[in-house]
């Protein structure tokens, strides 16, 4: 049987990987947990997300599914922020007599709440289509995430990392979080670049430890099951209540859609889309930095990185007008969110100087209005300025933002390592 589950926490706590790490060691008592349990991460520009618009699934071989209905259900009940006006869990259940009958329709409803907004309507259409016992609370919307987490548990294609996420013990929770900062840098100097996003050296900011008052202590995010495991046994930190690991499309880049025209680009979705860049990149009040990208047909949209993007800002401010780039990102308010973007041709830029004496090799000086140049050195003259093409200070190739302002979807530079063009790993 697979259980998805959607949307128990809040702001103020609670975190359904949580909930998945208890039921994946409660549960065994009506049968054994198969493989890992999976996190998907869904479209990242929901707006009713809680923090990274996360849902789990779990696949349980049992002989008492009925059991392991009612056990879920009473742990949803228990552990979810039924209070919060924002939480609307979802659960829904996926027999193993209903996988082959269901698998298709479930994985296309996993890859359409990746890239699309979804209706609850459309979830509650297609659990009553397959037959598959479902409970909603509250407006039910978990049940989006719930249903598309089954989906992906039933699709084993897609690509695939994971993360070693460790819970805090309950009374610690909304504390601040004791980790040895020391031994979370060691442990991305010993495990990357087959982990990734643990530490932010450029910013010098830990990005695997949490600041929300939930129960995750930290999370270790890598290419397998096995690194991510061996990347915390140094780690030195508070009482760890629990960990799991899970399976996710976290840095895949699952959610973007590649599209050959700008005209395709819309609100709420996200994309990777190629283009010139049309004027010169400006920042404003707050630190972003925006330009407009345009493709032959005429058709522009805003690009934007936003301030706490941080020094990728300065690499995106070296763009220049004609330069042909693609671009990755999520849209809202038609402007795109940079996730990372990768010049495919720099335009060439030169700049009028003075002639270069042929003699002393020395920048020549005016000779005054209308009289062209002379050398100061041996008064060689010559009649017009030259134009030189200037160092763009930025090469073709794949540019990232910098660990901490990564989204949970989008796919590091260090794993496009076998790519055929110059890449920039930001770490
Ligand atoms: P956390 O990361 O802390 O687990 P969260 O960011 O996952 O929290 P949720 O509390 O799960 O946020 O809220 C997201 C809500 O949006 C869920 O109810 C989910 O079903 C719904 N949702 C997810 N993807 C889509 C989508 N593509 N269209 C419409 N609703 C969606």
């Amino acid at each position: 049987m697979i259980i998805g589950i959607d949307d128990t926490d809040s702001r103020e706590g609670m975190c359904t990987t949580y909930l998945g790490a208890i039921l994946i060691e409660e549960l065994t008592v009506y049968g054994s947990i198969r493989g890992y349990p999976i996190l998907v991460r869904l479209n990242p520009t929901i707006p009713y997300k809680t923090r990274g618009n996360a849902a789990i699934a779990i696949q349980i071989d049992t002989k008492y599914p009925d059991k392991v209905i009612e056990y879920v259900i009473s742990k949803i009940e228990s552990l979810a922020e039924m209070q919060s006006e924002k939480t609307n869990p979802g659960v829904v259940f996926v027999h193993d007599r209903e996988y082959n009958k269901s698998k298709s329709a479930l994985k296309d409803f996993f890859y359409d709440t990746v890239h699309n907004v979804m209706a609850i309507e459309n979830a509650k259409n297609l659990i009553s289509k397959l037959g598959l016992i479902a409970k909603g609370y509250k407006k039910e919307r978990g049940l989006i995430g719930a249903l598309a987490a089954t989906g992906a548990m039933l699709d084993s294609e897609w690509d695939s990392t994971y993360e070693y996420l460790t819970y805090r013990k309950k009374e610690k929770w909304g504390l601040s979080r004791v980790v040895d900062e020391n031994s979370i840098y060691k442990s991305d100097l010993d495990f990357y670049p087959d982990t990734w996003d643990t530490v932010d050296w450029e910013n010098y900011v830990i990005v695997c430890v949490p600041k929300s008052p939930d129960p995750v202590l930290y999370g270790i995010r890598g290419k397998d099951d096995h690194t991510v495991k061996s990347a915390t046994e140094d780690i030195k930190s508070e009482t760890v209540e629990r960990s799991a690991v899970y399976k996710t499309n976290q840095g895949t880049d699952m959610h973007l859609i590649n599209v050959s025209s700008i005209k395709e680009v819309t609100d709420m979705q996200s994309y990777i889309v190629q283009g010139t860049v049309k004027n010169h990149p400006y920042t404003i009040e707050g630190g972003h930095t925006i330009f407009t990208l345009g493709d032959n047909s005429g058709n522009t949209i805003d690009c934007a990185a936003y301030e706490p993007t941080k020094n990728f800002r300065y690499l995106v401010r070296k763009l220049k007008t004609g330069d042909n780039i693609t671009v990755y990102g999520s849209v809202k308010n038609q402007t795109l969110n940079i996730e990372k973007f990768k010049i495919n041709r720099l335009v060439p830029i030169y700049e009028t100087r003075n002639p270069t004496c042929p003699i002393c090799n020395k920048r020549m000086k005016s000779a005054g209005k209308n009289q062209g140049f002379k050398c100061r050195k041996c008064k060689t003259k010559a009649g017009s300025s030259v134009l030189v093409e200037i160092d763009r200070e930025i090469e073709t190739g794949l540019y990232e933002v910098p660990p901490s302002a990564r989204r949970h979807l989008a796919k590091p530079l260090v794993r496009f390592m076998s790519s055929n063009y110059n890449i920039f790993p930001s770490r």
